[in-house]
């Protein structure tokens, strides 16, 4: 079979967004669901949609045209600030981007006109993570802007937690964007149909006692996919970790004195202490590396050690005769051993379902409506 391949059980991704839909209709929060991590995969997608989130998002309009291209008709919104320079396709293929910038907003604003559209817009704004997002006090301003200007519509607000800071929202945090969002009403007359708390960071959050206040919505990407709390890597309650699995070939096997004496340790996992000091064991190259994924986001199965990597190689340790070549170890991944290896054209993509039950089926039988590309 295809090495490198990732395999992916859609059904266990139509079951973690099922799981998490749930606990947050209870708290009166909708989910979006992000696709970036698969680089807008149409089954992918399919299923989260099965799963029951509301809608997609999506940070690159390379992979909302995919989608496009597979026949999904659902609202797209863009999660990324668009590029003055792709005002024209945003507006073509999405209802609704998150902006941070007026000149952006106003080459939509004139890209919907010329087309006959309104484009929805949705104000990010910086509460803390010091990614994107307009300060609170210029929120206002903004916010009439997009009001007096033909073409867009002001949807909502939203915030983002976590990606660059690593720190999860406090309630707090959270209290304040309910009231930015009152405030922001207030001021510009708008009703905000969308007000979006944040992404995975945000579960603990949403998943405790505190008040929800104006909070509507969360955009979920690695939670779904991963069934983890990105800023502990904790796994979440009921949600399956292995979604996917990342499967790659052994090309050799050589029994070395001492692995110490290689020398050539990647120092991020030296950091890690993934290599190990004891003699004569078994070492195997596995036909796979940088090139194709996140190599420290690499756990393998079956009691495999990372020990080194290169562009091409991954050398890991494994006990005698456990390995031979042209066998396949198989690899838990993080988000970003994920992200990178879903980009690589090297990696295949395969469907596997191991849920017995109805939801992988229905799953597949639902995707049959999208081409897969
Ligand atoms: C990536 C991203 C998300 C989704 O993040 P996850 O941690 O995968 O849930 C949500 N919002 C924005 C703005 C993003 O860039």
């Amino acid at each position: 079979m295809t090495c490198p391949r990732i395999e992916v059980d859609l059904g266990k991704i139509r079951e973690n967004c099922t799981t998490v839909v749930r606990r947050l209709k209870a708290r009166g929060l909708s989910v979006t669901g992000v696709t970036k991590a698969v680089c807008g995969h149409p089954a992918v997608a399919q299923a989260m949609l099965d799963g029951g989130v509301a809608g997609l998002a999506e940070s690159r309009i390379s992979n909302v045209r995919r989608l496009r291209r597979a026949g999904h008709r659902g609202p797209i919104t863009m999660i990324r600030t668009p590029m003055q320079s792709q005002a024209n396709q945003v507006v073509q293929h999405c209802e609704a981007s998150y902006n941070t910038e007026i000149v952006v907003i106003e080459a939509l604003a004139t890209a919907a006109c010329a087309k006959g559209k309104v484009h929805g817009i949705l104000l990010m704004v910086e509460m803390g993570d010091q990614r994107e997002g307009i300060l609170p006090e210029n929120l206002g301003a903004i916010a009439r802007h997009v009001m007096e200007t033909p073409g867009v519509v002001l949807k909502g607000i939203g915030a983002n937690f976590a990606c660059l800071s690593g720190r999860a929202p406090n309630a707090a945090q959270m209290a304040a964007l309910s009231v930015l969002a009152n405030e922001t009403e207030g001021l510009c007359g708008a009703v905000l149909q969308t007000v979006s708390g944040g992404n995975s960071a945000n579960l603990p959050w949403a998943f405790g006692d505190h008040a929800i206040g104006r909070i509507n919505d969360l955009r979920l990407g690695e939670a779904i996919l991963l069934g983890v709390d990105p800023v502990s890597g904790d796994p979440l309650d009921g949600m399956h970790q292995d979604a996917f699995t990342l499967v790659a070939e052994v090309i050799e096997i050589a029994t070395i004195p001492a692995l110490s004496q290689i020398g050539l340790v990647d120092p991020a996992l030296a950091k890690l202490r993934l290599f190990s000091n004891t003699p004569d064991r078994v070492r195997a190259i596995v036909a796979i590396g940088h090139q194709d994924t996140d190599i420290s986001g690499l756990s393998a199965r079956g009691g495999h050690s990372p020990l080194g990597a290169t562009s091409d190689h991954l050398v890991i340790g494994t006990e005698p005769s456990t390995l031979s070549v042209g066998d396949e170890v198989r690899f838990q991944m993080t988000y970003s051993a994920l992200v990178r290896a879903m980009a690589a054209p090297d990696v295949a993509l395969r469907q596997v379902h191991e849920l017995p039950s109805d939801c992988a089926q229905q799953s597949s039988t639902r995707a049959e409506h999208l081409a897969l590309v």
